[in-house]
């Protein structure tokens, strides 16, 4: 396994030249382009990695994932998508225009839109203490206690969002969001959580095993882990999930920094790290090595 997942990534590793860093963060366009790794940890106990493992980023994206979560144990399901819905979108991750449209209900969790939504409705009196949930169930999922913020790229990306000050101020008018700007504290903080791909691998495995850590403690309940697999599956990768789902077939999650959190039922978490990114926002690199390993290890659940 181990000498497949290395010559996994060196046969990807040209692909990377096609992709390019997200620069809309200044501080992400800082990072190695051409990085490429992947990280598995299996149901049976199983540790494998190659390439560029150790490696830190951010989560971005995939901190959606752990928002949605705490969220839902924080308010219940019917709290959460009376203001954000179920369903795959057609636009990109940071897409504006359909928030102009009444009733201004974000599509799903998964976009920047919906994902503000989320963020708003974690409970704690302080974005510090928001913060800090997020952090904790971080932690624990990723069975990783050192796990912290990167606050260059916080400040990077609070410095220059725009457009999520926009989407966060349109939402407020639709009545979707209270606190705007303790929101957008929030959510650019979540998003510079710093981990790597073994992390992303043991947060997958937790999903894989319907929320349990490996000392059989329940994490997160049951329902949930099945949940936000499955708006992995179908909202996951932005505009790009449905080409995943048909070449992949696992429940992913990515992110700008190039992370991708993956989760196959039953079986295996997955983390790949690759910074280099195709015109969705999609890791180039790891997107190949995922549908990869899927194809050679059988891992579509369809
Ligand atoms: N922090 C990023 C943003 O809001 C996260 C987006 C992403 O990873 N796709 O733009």
């Amino acid at each position: 396994m181990k000498a497949f997942l290395e010559e996994l990534v060196n046969q990807h590793r040209p692909s990377v030249g096609e992709g390019k860093l997200a620069d809309y963060i200044p501080q992400l366009s800082e990072q190695d382009p051409t990085a490429l790794g992947i990280s598995v940890r299996t149901c049976d106990g199983e540790v494998y990695s190659a390439g560029d493992c150790p490696e830190r980023f951010t989560m971005q994206s995939i901190s959606k994932v752990i928002t949605l979560i705490l969220a839902l144990m924080d308010r219940g399901g019917e709290a959460v998508f009376e203001r954000v819905g179920m369903e795959p979108t057609g636009d990109p991750f940071n897409s504006i225009y359909k928030l102009e449209q009444a009733p201004g209900k974000p599509l799903n969790p998964m976009i920047n839109a919906g994902a503000l939504v989320v963020s708003s409705l974690i409970k704690g009196s302080t974005v510090e203490e928001r913060v800090g949930r997020v952090l904790s169930l971080v932690r624990r999922m990723a069975e990783n206690p050192k796990i912290e913020l990167d606050h260059a790229v916080y400040y990077s990306e609070r410095a220059t969002g725009f457009r999520n000050r926009s989407m966060a101020y349109f939402l407020k008018e639709f009545g979707m969001i209270e606190d705007v700007e303790a929101t957008l504290e929030l959510y650019f903080q979540q998003c510079s959580i710093a981990i790597n791909c073994d992390d992303l691998a043991q947060m997958g495995l937790c999903l894989a095993r319907l929320g349990q850590n490996d000392a059989g403690e329940q994490v997160i309940p049951r329902e949930l882990a099945r949940l936000v697999k499955t708006f992995m599956v179908t909202c996951g990768m932005y505009n790009a999930s449905g080409e995943f789902a048909i070449l992949a077939g696992i429940p992913a999650k990515s992110g700008v920094s190039g992370g991708i959190l993956a989760s196959v039922p039953e079986r295996m978490g997955i983390g790949v790290f690759g910074p280099a990114l195709d015109e969705k926002g999609n890791s180039v690199g790891g997107v190949r090595l995922l549908k990869g390993l899927s194809r050679e290890l059988n891992l579509s659940i369809f």
